[in-house]
């Protein structure tokens, strides 16, 4: 990478970042000279003896399915004698701020094969899942003033990340049609930031987007590889990064069909997962350092694991783990053995995308019972809503088609949202994830999960009251 672009890159980092010292444990280093014994006897360290940790093995029963009995079940020792296992030794004492060897390996090699930047030196830390990536982030990047855009509706807990840092969140606007493009609208965008002086003249130039690309939340959608491109290039061009938050990339939703059965009937190999069904990320075409990547393991392995990662420039890692050193430390020891371990023993990259694939398929089950019953209600034939198919993750929205077109449905949506109760189903509103009042007052979505139910049996009986409660709802208005 040129200097040039490093130079510009690195002008994007908060006085906050470039002010915090490397620390140093217990201080002085040893003098190259010195010569001592093979063996030092250490006295000097407060880490306690694995012989004081009150565990000793533990016995993981793994599953191959989701929602399938125990096929496979091994232990963790204390000391593995194998260079890719942790061992309990290890893993239950402090550890690295950026994660165990063993797993960051892993997670190298798998970003290596998977979500590749074009560029050499990019690296990985480890955090407390992307809750704690966005604060770390954020912390990197925004001094107060800074402006950071993000989707018209988005994850709402990241304002508050921004906002914490004293960063300005700025809405860009989304297209969630069912036609036509999904996400970003890459033509206003483009009309912003070429112009952002004159429609902005008393704020600074965007030093960041947050984007969820694919499976958004709250509008499942994924945005095209051609939008990715374009606002790749404009991250360039205006030299501000992507923060590309990524927890629901790898639960890819085949087509709609009528019924359960699906792409997923057929065994996929993991080469052609990787290559064929994943869409290619933002960083997949970084070679210049303005892509973030934050990636979890809370949709495909457990939300309480706390696991996630992040992936970036070298210089940006170096400092992340800079700050993790003044606030969480590392991420739990505990965790990542149960993680590493577990996909050492399922076998490695292709154990784990088999498992993603796996998750992939029962969500596509879930989701084609869902829209199967939505597309089959007496509601939907009658265009009381219209259903915004998603491609990945684990939301889906549908957008109600009220009768008079309005500036503002609050009022109507509650009164929607009462109905629904009474038929006996919760679900979202856009309007909880609208970045700001106006936003929120045009909004007219309600957002459906397809992970919390136990079964696609719940799914549809979920549908049924939901479009139950929607037309009660227009009956009510037409009353
Ligand atoms: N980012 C987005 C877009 C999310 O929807 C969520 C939670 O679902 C998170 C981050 C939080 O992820 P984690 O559990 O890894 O902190
Ligand atoms: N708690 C936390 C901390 C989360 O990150 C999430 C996932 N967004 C949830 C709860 C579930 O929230 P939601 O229903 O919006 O997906």
């Amino acid at each position: 990478m040129p200097e040039s672009t490093q130079d510009q890159l690195f002008s994007l980092l908060s006085d906050q970042t470039i002010n915090r010292k490397q620390f140093t444990f217990h201080g002085d280093p040893l003098p190259s000279t010195l010569k001592t014994p093979s063996k030092l006897v250490v006295l000097s360290s407060g880490t306690p003896n694995d012989g004081f940790f009150p565990i000793n093995s533990i016995q993981l029963g793994i599953t191959k399915k989701p929602h399938t009995p125990t096929s496979e079940s091994f232990a963790i020792e204390k000391h593995a004698n194998e260079e890719d296992l942790l061992d309990i030794k290890d893993a239950f004492q402090y550890g690295p701020t950026e994660g165990h060897p063993q797993l960051l390996k892993f997670l190298k090699s798998f970003i290596n094969e998977v979500n590749r930047p074009k560029y050499d030196s990019w690296d990985i830390t480890l955090t407390n899942g992307t809750g704690d990536s966005l604060n770390k982030v954020f912390n990197l990047l925004v001094n107060p003033g800074d402006v950071v855009l993000v989707e018209s509706f988005t994850y709402k807990p990241v304002l508050n990340n921004i906002v914490n840092y004293g960063g300005i969140p700025y809405p860009v606007s989304i297209n969630y049609g069912i036609e036509g493009d999904h996400g970003i609208d890459v033509e206003k965008l483009t009309n912003l930031l070429e112009n952002w002086e004159t429609i902005n003249p008393d704020k600074k130039k965007p030093k960041a987007l947050y984007t969820i690309p694919t499976g958004q939340n709250p509008t499942g959608l994924t945005i095209s590889q051609e939008n990715r491109a374009k606002i790749y290039e404009l991250a360039k061009a205006h030299n501000f990064i992507v923060i590309e938050d990524d927890p629901y990339g790898y639960i890819q939703l085949g087509e709609y069909t009528d019924g359960i059965h699906n792409v997923y009937d057929t065994e996929i190999p993991y080469k052609r997962f990787i290559e064929e069904i994943l869409p290619s990320s933002y960083i997949q075409q970084d070679n210049s350092g303005h892509v973030i990547r934050l990636e979890s393991f809370s949709k495909t392995f457990a939300p309480g694991s706390r696991i996630g990662f992040i992936v970036a420039h070298k210089r940006f890692i170096k400092e992340i783990i800079k700050y993790a050193q003044v606030s969480n430390r590392a991420p739990s020891g505990i965790s990542q053995i149960i993680i590493s371990n577990f996909i050492n023993q399922i076998g490695g990259i292709k154990g784990w995308i088999d498992w993603n694939i796996q998750v992939s398929k029962a969500y596509t089950e879930r989701k084609n019972v869902l829209l199967k019953t939505l597309y089959n209600s007496s509601s939907f034939k009658k265009g009381q809503f219209n259903i915004v198919e998603p491609k990945a993750g684990m939301f889906a929205i549908i957008d109600i088609n009220f009768p008079n077109a309005k500036e503002d449905y609050r009022k109507d949506i509650e009164e929607l949202r009462y109905k629904i109760l009474e038929s006996g189903v919760v679900v979202v509103y856009g309007k909880n994830f609208a970045v700001n009042d106006d936003i929120a007052k045009g909004s007219k979505f309600i957002r459906i999960t397809l992970a919390n139910s136990v079964d696609t049996d719940q799914i549809k009986e979920g549908g049924e009251k939901l479009v139950e409660g929607i037309e009660k709802y227009f009956e009510s208005i037409s009353a």
